[in-house]
C-alpha cells in the first residue's frame, strides 16, 4: 500500500545550516494561542562552524528540569569561535523551550516527554514537531549527537556520560570512546528503562555516534558538574577533530548496568530517608534507604535494599515518596572491555535472593 509521504515540518529556521560563521537564530514553532493569536515557540539555536568538516549536534533540556545542559551550551554558544574551527557546531541549549521556561521535564502546552516523543510527528502538539524536526531536519546533519540531561527534580546522579549497547561493534565502540573523551567521572553502559521514544535510539538508528550523560540533578545545577558539561563539550569538540588538539587525557571508569534489578522502586509512599548517597559502594542486602510511614507513629518504615553489588549512581530527591518512584540505581564497576561485551545486558546471578524490602531491620 502507498503511504503519504509525511507532512512537511511546521518549524523553520531563521539561521543557514550551511553557512559559515557564528549565527545565533531561533527555530519558530508556529503555537496560536490565546495570548498570541498568530504566535510561536523561539527555540534558541546557535550554528556555528567554518569550513568542511565533522558536525556535531548538541542539546539540552530535553527535559527542562535539567540545567548543565543548557548553562554549557548557553556558554558554549557565546564563546566558540569559529575561526578556531574545522567544522560545524549545531546548538540547541534548551530543545523542549516551553519545558524549559517552565522548569517542568515534561512540557506545558501538551504535557509532552520529549525524550520518549521521538521519531515525532510533524501534525502531532508542539513537542512532537520538535522531536520530528530533530529527528528529518538536525539528525542528518550530524555525525556525533550529544544530548546533555541530569536528574531532574526527582533524581539525582553521580555524573557520568553514557552510551547504550549497540548491534553495530563498531557504532558502539566510536560510541564509547566519544563517551570517554568527554571526560566525565565515570562512563556508563547504560541500560534503559523505557527506551521507547527516545532521541537516543532514534540517533543511533540512523547510525549516528551518540552520548548521553547524566550530570547530577535536584532540580538544580552544582559548580561541579557544570564545569563537568563546559568542559566536556569542548573535549567532544577537540575529539571529533572540529576543535584542535587532543582531548585531555583520562582513564575511562566504565560502569555498566548489569540487569533491570539496578533500578530499586519504591513500593510504598513515605518520608525517605537515604542511607547511601551517590558515588558510595553498596553490598546486596544492604539497605538503601528507608520510607517512613506518613499518617501515624509507632509504625515500622518499609527498608529498601540494595539488590547487587555495586556503586550508587542514582537516588531519588524529593524528601517525600510515592509507589512506582524510582529511589535508587545501583551500576557496577567494569573493565572498558567488559562494558563493550555486553556486561550491561547480563541476566542477574542465580541467588538466594532476601527480601529487597520489609518493615522494620529485624528480619535480615
Ligand atoms: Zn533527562
Amino acid at each position: 500500500m502507498k503511504r503519504d509521504p509525511p507532512a512537511p515540518s511546521p518549524i523553520t529556521a531563521t539561521v543557514d545550516f550551511a553557512a559559515d560563521g557564528a549565527q545565533h537564530g531561533v527555530l519558530r514553532l508556529p503555537w496560536s494561542r490565546n495570548d498570541s493569536a498568530w504566535g510561536a515557540v523561539m527555540i534558541p539555536l546557535a550554528v556555528i562552524g567554518r569550513g568542511a568538516g565533522p558536525t556535531v549536534l548538541f542539546t539540552g533540556a530535553s527535559h527542562g528540569d535539567e540545567y548543565e545542559g543548557p548553562i554549557a551550551l548557553f556558554d558554549l554558544a557565546r564563546t566558540l569561535d569559529p575561526a578556531t574551527m574545522t567544522g560545524r557546531a549545531i546548538i540547541l541549549p534548551a530543545l523542549n523551550y516551553p519545558a524549559f521556561r517552565a522548569g517542568t521535564r515534561t512540557s506545558p502546552i501538551d504535557g509532552g516527554n520529549l525524550n520518549r516523543g521521538f521519531p515525532g510527528d510533524p501534525r502531532g502538539g508542539p513537542t512532537a514537531q520538535i522531536a520530528d524536526y530533530v529527528t528529518r531536519h538536525l539528525l542528518p546533519l550530524a555525525d556525533i549527537v550529544l544530548d546533555i540531561h541530569s536528574g531532574g527534580r526527582t533524581l539525582d546522579f553521580l555524573p557520568y556520560a553514557a552510551v547504550h549497547a549497540l548491534a553495530d561493534e563498531a557504532q558502539q565502540r566510536r560510541a564509547m570512546e566519544a563517551a570517554a573523551a568527554f571526560g566525565a567521572p565515570w562512563s556508563m553502559m547504560m541500560r534503559e528503562l523505557d527506551a521507547g521514544g527516545m532521541l537516543d535510539t532514534t540517533a543511533e538508528a540512523l547510525g549516528k555516534v551518540f552520548v548521553t550523560t547524566e550530570l547530577g540533578g535536584g532540580g538544580t545545577a552544582r559548580a561541579e558538574t557544570v564545569a563537568i558539561a563546559r568542559r566536556g563539550v569542548r573535549n567532544l569538540l577537540r575529539h571529533a577533530g572540529i576543535l584542535a588538539g587532543p582531548p585531555p587525557a583520562r582513564p575511562a571508569r566504565w560502569l555498566a548496568m548489569p540487569s533491570a534489578e539496578c533500578f530499586h522502586i519504591a513500593e510504598d509512599e513515605g518520608l525517605v530517608e537515604p542511607c547511601v548517597m551517590p558515588g558510595e559502594t553498596v553490598r546486596e542486602g544492604e539497605i538503601l534507604a528507608r520510607i517512613h510511614p506518613l499518617a501515624r507513629t509507632g509504625r515500622a518504615p518499609l527498608v529498601q535494599r540494595a539488590a547487587m553489588d555495586g556503586i550508587l549512581v542514582a537516588r531519588h530527591v524529593p524528601g517525600l515518596t510515592q509507589p512506582g518512584d524510582c529511589l535508587a540505581v545501583i551500576a557496577c564497576a567494569v573493565a572498558p572491555g567488559e562494558a563493550s561485551n555486553r556486561a550491561a545486558t547480563r541476566p542477574a546471578r542465580d541467588r538466594k535472593t532476601p527480601p529487597r524490602t520489609n518493615r522494620g531491620e529485624s528480619k535480615a
